[in-house]
């Protein structure tokens, strides 16, 4: 028997191993297991079983000079020729194709292990039960082709980092339980019977915390196990991320019509297999998309299978996780970026072995290992911060499409504010959609007014921070006793610091993005590459010493308040405040419970939060994303704008929504405040989209080369995008091909950027192209030092 297996080692590619006689009964797929790999031994996963290996291909003569992100794959399915331009259809998860024929990847072509061209036998079998199961292998396998990533990045994605670390393991302590009383044969002192009473009501506890509870020493515990009263016994602890939290359970509430309706159609997708689509749950703000998933749960559960709740991470607040909880108790696990590596552990395995089948996580969630998955929920699912940043790029959302189809299970995808591609997915009917178009139970939609600043500064003679408006509404809330959010996505006090004569612009050395100033330590910040340095006397470049801050930021918009409302309790909240473990929840609950009267905060304040006292949201300057040199600017705008507004008069009181901007016949601005919604925008958008044939109507490929030398990353940008137009030659004009340029962000930490942009109707159809031309770059040397980054379906452009 033969064993297929990826290792640690960063090869892209599977060896083939031998499985020993006595490893035969007990191997299975998705093993850890210890293999050979030259004169060491490593952990590798088991990805293939089969009877026999295939002839080893030749060996690889010439390795890609560049110095790629992802090695060359010399064995991939080579580029079609010229006579058959006829592109595979892309196994896409979220575009066009019907995914199933072709979701898991062709099988790969394996190789012997290597420097020998004998098969070496796999050593031992780490952990009986598969780390992985068979349809989370296939997954990677798909995300490894889809995404062109190398397959052991993938493995390394969809198993957390403390599950792969040998030295994070399974936490032990004694607990101490009582022994019956008519067994315990030594006299006890007055004070150790007491003890033992206390502690048979409490039903027993650890030993390290009974001492604290009953004011007692470890020492009289232990003396109590020595008279036979007591056991100390070491067991298994759980490591618990909700343990210092209250969950009240909650029942289900009676629904509104359009939440019953939107509910029986999931329902009947989970009860029909044969006629499954993904569900976009459309559902305005404030509608109860929630409790609709959490009622869609519940019946997975009485199935007997599990679920898995993905939530952008910044919406991952306790009063998320709370909700589920309080439905859920003890059934389910949470994943989220600040658990501990135990933590974290403990909660892998707890969905694993079974014992918690609801999962609610962050995009990673979607791989975690539920039995019988018979639902993914992807909340707010046009939210950028699904998409993984570096390799593999993988889209949570795409990815929780395409598992869930694998599993042959449901998946619903919620939000007020759609991603053009789901939307234009339910246009030709690949989703289904349910619409919400209510609030619960009848509450009003907050009214927003759109305030022009350009009107405000003419007025008074200098940009403004707050409108005359704007003031007024914050001082009704005050009086009234209402909370108040404030939205600005920028950070810092001031967005620049500028030469008034000769028009120079303090800019990092290391990135091309402007200095934003911080008050709090009195320096100039680099946003991107976080460097920092003391404020120039004078300007370096003439001399003159009248340096001016220009724009303002959260920081300085929160001293402006404090100005204009000496006694209004404001609390600021951005990534230079939250940067602690429970900052964020500890600001949301000081801001809960009442105790603030205005919260003002970047986009971290715009998702999810429900607080029932707001009933003014304003946002400061909506012209901070749609100037974004990118062909999303205006969606994501729109959806910033709704989503803050969003905020507004959830509960009993209406709310009101006041936005600033220089840009107020914008598109995305007036379709924000006007009461048509988001259909009329998404069709002007995509009509857009389609005349210049950007996604949703072409897959987008956006390559970036990176070098110090920005002369040699010029000539070598040139060379590949060269390449990648002989590459896709044979496709016509169905990969289009932009020229190499330097990206919007032409500089960061030191390197320059470019960019070159491809698009064709399929995915398959561009890493095609640039596999062929990563493997004519192979020949070349003069490139070196230029990094190159694939990024498939990139959302940001620049
Ligand atoms: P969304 O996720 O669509 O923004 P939520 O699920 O947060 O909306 O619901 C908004 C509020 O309405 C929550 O406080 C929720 O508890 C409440 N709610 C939801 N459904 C109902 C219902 N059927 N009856 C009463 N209140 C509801
Ligand atoms: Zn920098």
């Amino acid at each position: 028997m033969i064993a297929k297996i990826a290792t640690e080692m960063a090869a892209d590619r599977l060896f083939d191993y031998n499985v020993p006689p006595e490893l035969e009964s007990r191997i299975r797929l998705g093993q850890r297991v210890r293999v050979p790999f030259g004169s060491r031994e490593v952990t590798g996963y088991v990805m293939e079983l089969a009877t026999a290996t295939e002839l080893p291909p030749p060996s690889p003569k010439h390795r890609a000079s560049l110095q790629v992100e992802r090695q060359l794959d010399l064995f991939a399915p080579p580029a079609p020729s010229p006579a058959s331009p006829s592109p595979a259809p892309s196994s896409c998860a979220s575009q066009f194709c019907a995914a199933p024929e072709t979701a898991p990847s062709p099988a790969p072509q394996f190789c012997a292990a290597p420097e020998t061209a004998r098969l070496k036998s796999l050593r031992s079998i780490e952990d009986d039960v598969p780390f992985f199961s068979e349809t989370l292998l296939r997954l990677s396998r798909w995300m490894a082709e889809y995404f062109y990533s190398p397959v052991e990045k993938v493995l390394k994605c969809i198993l957390p980092a403390s599950v792969r670390n040998p030295t994070v393991h399974e936490k032990q302590q004694l607990y101490v339980e009582a022994v019956a009383q008519e067994k315990i044969t030594e006299k006890l002192t007055a004070r150790q019977t007491e003890i033992l009473e206390g502690i048979r009501r409490v039903g027993g506890g650890w030993l390290s915390a009974l001492p604290h509870e009953f004011s007692c020493s470890e020492q009289l515990l232990k003396t109590l196990a020595e008279k036979g009263a007591v056991t100390i016994e070491k067991v298994q602890r759980r490591r618990d991320p909700l343990a210092r939290r209250k969950v009240l359970p909650t029942q289900p509430l009676p629904l509104m019509p359009e939440q019953a309706a939107a509910l029986r159609q999931i329902v009947g997708m989970l009860d029909t297999p044969a006629e499954r689509k993904p569900v976009l749950l459309f559902g305005v703000t404030g509608s109860g998309k929630t409790e609709i998933y959490l009622q869609a749960i519940a019946h997975v559960l009485e199935r007997g299978e599990g679920a898995i709740v993905m939530v952008p991470e910044i919406a991952l607040t306790p009063q998320t996780v709370q909700r589920f909880a309080s439905r859920f108790g003890n059934r389910i696990a949470v994943l989220h970026s600040a658990l501990g590596d135990g933590e974290r552990f403990d909660e892998w395995h707890r969905i694993r072995t079974g014992e918690a089948q609801v999962v609610v996580g962050p995009r990673s969630a979607v791989f975690a290992p539920v039995q019988r998955l018979g639902l993914i929920v992807v909340d707010e699912e046009h939210e950028p911060s699904y998409k993984q940043e570096d390799a593999p790029r993988y889209h949570g959302r795409d990815v929780a499409v395409m598992r869930a189809h694998l599993e042959g299970c449901c998946v619903v995808l919620g939000s007020a504010t759609p991603s053009m591609e789901s939307w234009r997915n339910v246009a030709i009917g690949k989703y289904a959609v349910a619409k919400l178009t209510e609030r619960v139970q009848g509450r009003p939609m907050p009214s927003v007014r759109v305030v022009d600043m350009r009107l405000e500064t003419a007025r008074t003679g200098h940009a403004q921070i707050f409108s005359e408006e704007l003031l007024e509404a914050l001082k009704l809330r005050l009086e009234r006793g209402e909370q108040s959010i404030l939205f600005l996505n920028r950070r810092g006090y001031s967005t620049s610091l500028t030469c008034p004569r000769c028009g120079y612009t303090a800019e990092c050395d290391q990135c091309s993005v402007s200095y934003t100033y911080h008050k709090a330590d009195d320096c100039l910040r680099c946003h991107i590459c976080g460097a920092w340095k003391r404020i120039p006397q004078c300007c370096p470049e003439c001399g003159d010493p009248a340096f001016r801050f220009a724009g303002f930021g959260t920081q300085r918009a929160e001293s402006a308040l404090s100005k204009c409302f000496p006694s209004a309790r404001v609390l600021r909240m951005d990534a230079d405040v939250t940067s602690r473990k429970h900052s964020h929840d500890e600001l949301l609950s000081i801001f809960r419970s009442g105790r603030a009267d205005i919260l003002i905060g970047t986009q971290m304040i715009a998702k999810g939060l429900d607080f029932p006292n707001v009933t003014l949201v304003g946002v400061l300057l909506a012209d901070t994303s749609l100037s974004m040199p990118d062909f999303r600017a205006s969606e994501r705008s729109y959806q910033l704008l709704a989503q803050v507004s969003g905020r507004a008069g959830r509960a009993e009181l209406p709310g009101e929504v006041i936005i600033q901007t220089y840009n107020p016949e914008h598109p995305a601005v007036s379709a924000a405040a006007g009461d048509d919604g988001f259909e009329p925008f998404a069709s002007s958008e995509l009509a857009e989209r389609a005349k210049g044939g950007y996604p949703p109507y072409a897959h987008l490929t956006c390559v970036t080369l990176k070098g110090a030398d920005e002369e040699r990353l010029q000539l070598a940008s040139e060379a590949f995008e060269k390449a990648l137009r002989e590459c896709a030659a044979p496709y016509g004009d169905k990969v289009r091909i932009s020229e190499a340029l330097p990206a919007a962000l032409a500089k960061a930490k030191g390197l320059f950027r470019y960019q070159i942009l491809l698009f064709a109707p399929t995915t398959r159809a561009i890493t095609a192209v640039i596999r062929a031309a990563m493997a004519r770059r192979g020949t070349t040397r003069s490139a070196g030092g230029i990094s190159i980054e694939i990024d498939i379906d990139a959302l940001a452009v620049g």
